[in-house]
């Protein structure tokens, strides 16, 4: 398969250039060439398929022959290598829990595969090692550390706000050692995502091979699509059209579940909820697209003033602005309504959701309201011990830990403290020598 730029300034490139470059030389996200359907009969015998098995039927056109078949089913069946439950909240109300994976988040299923695929692209290039440098505000980072530990040819640089991110989400960043190293910076996640721009552009760094693992990254983005499948091959009833509402950031989770819908997957509308940082419902409401700085708010995953994926779905739409407001919907909430949407799930439904869960049931039920014969699925895209202090708060009850986070809490923390880019780049340099040094030639 091959990938444009969508600023369209730069060559089209492999599959493997895409990832291992993440961004064009343009600076344009990569968007595949083109988007083939599957075969009706796939589409209506879902339900006959491993989640392994539609793992690979959905992101084989997208790699094509630059990975083998059994190479592939095998990233394929280890990417989604753990439960993707459906559960039913009321009559026509569904929450798709992607949080069971082991860093109980959904970006585990886009991290994993990415992180397999670049081990792959590196298997003989032992000298040339692949560096992942990606800043976080919390969940991105744990997931692409547990994504690539261990994965050969890969160094992972992780750079967060010190004593900015909560307890549990630190541990997972800094307690795995081997190819993945923490940055603690004195500063905020701003500055954490500056350093790492600048890297990027810095040409006295021409010698360390730069990636990232945001979903820009078409293959943190694209894997995405798994999901809606496993979602729709769990309904019992098909009669009635299928509503996803997706809690959105940067939009490249609702954008995969887009995609999905292009290759045949009946999915008749997208909402996409957002918390205080409503560019996007803006958009749609007045038709102009205008960026801001982003506010914070308890479903702090989601605090992005100018979600970089938003691109790629216009061009989903074929840039026009009519159909993208025929299948796609906007709503923004606050952190009041969206704590209130906590008790109410956990008060008369018996369901526990985190904040970012709370936005997508917020953003189901607001479509709904006119939309009446419809079955809703919103994702739930943390599991609530991720935002642990808020939940308990405002549901006054306890959670108990569960075993993927209790295996960390009580590891000890490493963490190499930086607080100017002098520092960085003396961590990627460094790295670099490491590596020659290692080298028994
Ligand atoms: C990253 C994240 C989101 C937002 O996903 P996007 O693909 O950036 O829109 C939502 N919820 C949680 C818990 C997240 O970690």
């Amino acid at each position: 398969m091959k990938y444009y730029s969508l600023h369209h300034q730069s060559p089209e490139v492999s599959f493997e250039t895409a990832v291992v470059n993440g961004l064009a030389p343009d600076k344009g996200l990569y968007f595949p060439e083109s988007i083939r359907p599957l075969s009706t009969d796939f589409i209506r015998q879902l339900k006959s398929y491993s989640h392994a098995e539609i793992a690979y039927e959905v992101i084989n056109q997208f790699v094509g022959d630059e990975i083998p078949e059994a190479v592939l089913k095998q990233i394929a069946a280890e990417t989604v290598d753990f439960d993707f439950p459906l559960v039913k909240i009321s009559d026509s109300v569904y929450s798709l829990e992607l949080f069971h994976g082991p860093t109980m988040a959904f970006k585990d299923v886009g991290a994993r595969f990415m992180a397999r695929c670049l081990g792959y692209f590196n298997r003989e290039k032992k000298n040339q090692k692949v560096t992942v440098l990606v800043a976080t505000s919390g969940d991105t980072g744990g997931a692409v550390a547990n994504g690539f530990l261990g994965v050969e040819g890969v160094d992972v640089i992780i750079l967060y706000p010190s004593g900015k991110v909560s307890g549990i989400q630190e541990k997972q960043l800094t307690t795995l050692g081997q190819n993945i190293t923490a940055l603690e910076v004195a500063g905020t996640f701003d500055d954490c995502q500056d350093m790492v721009k600048r890297a990027f552009m810095d040409e006295s760094l021409k010698s360390v091979t730069l990636t990232s693992a945001n979903s820009i990254n078409v293959a943190r983005w694209l894997p995405q699509m798994f999901y809606y499948f496993f979602a729709v091959r769990q309904l019992e009833d098909l009669s009635k059209s299928i509503v996803f509402s997706v809690p959105s950031g940067n939009f490249g989770n609702i954008c995969a579940g887009i995609v999905a819908s292009k290759l045949g997957l009946p999915i008749a509308h997208f909402v996409a909820s957002t918390n205080l940082n409503d560019i996007v419902p803006n958009y749609l409401a007045s038709g102009e697209y205008k960026p801001k700085p982003s506010k914070p708010t308890i479903s702090n995953a989601m605090d992005v003033g100018n979600p970089s994926n938003f691109i790629r779905i216009q061009q989903l739409f074929g840039n026009n602005f009519d159909q993208l407001k025929k299948h796609f919907s906007a709503y923004s909430f606050t952190d009041a309504q969206t704590r209130e949407a906590m008790k109410i799930l956990y008060e008369d439904k018996g369901y526990i959701a985190d904040p970012h869960g709370a936005v997508g049931y917020l953003g189901l039920k607001k479509h709904i309201q006119n939309n009446a014969d419809t079955t809703g699925i919103f994702l739930e895209t943390a599991h609530p011990v991720k935002f642990l202090e808020e939940v308990e708060k405002t549901l006054n009850l306890k959670i108990p830990i569960p075993v993927q986070i209790a295996a960390v809490m009580h590891k000890p923390k490493t963490s190499i403290r930086i607080s100017t880019y002098e520092e960085l780049k003396g961590v990627l340099l460094g790295n670099n020598v490491n590596e020659e040094s290692d080298n028994p030639c």
